[in-house]
């Protein structure tokens, strides 16, 4: 996945990403800018049937990543997602 050379990764470990539900769905834009949107919609739809979802999320969480839909949350849903100890930081 092209994008994740933007993040710094604590987490490298992507076998799971292979069974990715996602995968199958190239027409969608898990990145769209615009929370409640039709695509966000969509994309949460995939991720409900998604065999690694919770690896997904997880990935997300350990590795910062506040953009896009990862385990069908958004970057709202995520961070409230995220132990109120756990300080989110954002990477420039
Ligand atoms: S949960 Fe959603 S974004 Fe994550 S791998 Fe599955 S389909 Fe893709």
């Amino acid at each position: 996945m092209a994008i994740l050379q933007e993040f710094r990764l604590n987490d490298e470990d992507r076998e799971w990403m292979r069974n990715a539900a996602c995968r199958h769905r190239p027409d969608l834009d898990f990145f769209d800018m615009y929370e409640r949107s039709h695509m966000h919609r969509q994309c949460i739809e995939v991720c409900q049937s998604c065999p690694v979802a919770q690896e997904c999320l997880n990935y997300a969480v350990t590795n910062e990543i506040w953009h896009g839909i990862w385990g069908g949350k958004t970057p709202n849903k995520r961070a409230s997602t995220v132990p109120s100890n756990n300080l989110i930081t954002l990477k420039p």
